[in-house]
């Protein structure tokens, strides 16, 4: 078996990363690369726990600012973020891995509520942990939710997915000429206000030295790669 750099990591995809082109909802093409990619690095003998975003349902800052109460908005961006949990789980599992979703608001009839040693339980039987429903409070966000989770579950590292190859100093979509850090301190995130992870996720990692690696979804072999110790993206330390 491959030797593994990290060995149990926490996975934070976001909602956008699951609709794919269509910019909405949930697009089975797209769940099906990732979770093949997740299986595949599963097979690797890494540990992996994910936490899902809902900004491709439901986002409750958006929705809260058109006058929707901002804790009744959250509620539902945290019950989006099962939906996408219960879609990814659908997958993995037909792909022949075993799974849990475990929830942050507790649903019995739909998944496991989340208590930490069933978690870390699942975790040494290589279950893929899928922690859905953010942190459970309103006013957070599922990238807190994530370093809250790789905090509790000891994970080496929370590898941060998303559409671009790692962190710009400025905009890459926008900006031809903007150029990639391959290591960032946490500091240097917060003071040049980089698009990592909102600030109250990086102050915990900062905090717990959890270092948090940001890589691009959509590149081949990329979540394998990073568990395998390919310098891949950025790595904020
Ligand atoms: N949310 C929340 N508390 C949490 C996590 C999430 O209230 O601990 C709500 C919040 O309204 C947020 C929505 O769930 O807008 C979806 O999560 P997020 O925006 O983090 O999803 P992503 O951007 O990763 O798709």
């Amino acid at each position: 078996m491959t030797k593994l750099k990290y060995k149990r990591v926490l996975l934070k995809l976001s909602g956008e990363a699951l609709a794919g082109d269509q910019g909405f909802g949930i697009d089975p093409v797209t769940v099906n690369a990732i979770s093949k990619e997740i299986v595949d690095s599963s097979g690797l003998g890494a540990e992996i726990a994910l936490v899902i975003g809902g900004g491709n349902i439901f986002r409750g800052v958006s929705v809260s600012s058109k006058g929707m109460d901002r804790a009744s908005a959250d509620y539902m961006g945290m019950l989006a973020t099962v939906m996408n949990a219960l879609a990814v789980q659908d997958v993995l599992e037909k792909m022949g891995a075993e799974t849990r979703v475990m929830t942050a608001i507790s649903m019995h009839e739909v998944a496991e509520p989340y208590i930490r040693r069933r978690a870390l339980r699942h975790l040494e039987k290589k279950r893929i942990v899928i922690c859905a429903a953010g942190t459970g409070n309103p006013f957070f966000t599922t990238d807190t939710a994530a370093a809250l989770r790789a905090m509790e579950l000891k994970t080496d590292a929370i590898l941060k997915a998303t559409k671009v190859d790692g962190v710009y100093d400025k905009d890459p979509v926008n900006n031809p000429d903007a150029v990639m850090y391959s290591r960032l301190t946490y500091l240097d995130v917060l003071k040049k206000q980089l698009k990592v992870m909102d600030s109250a996720a990086i102050s915990l990692c900062m905090d717990n030295n959890m270092p948090i690696n940001v890589f691009n979804l959509f590149q081949a072999k990329s979540i394998s790669g990073v568990i395998s110790g390919q310098e891949i993206g950025t790595v904020v330390h």
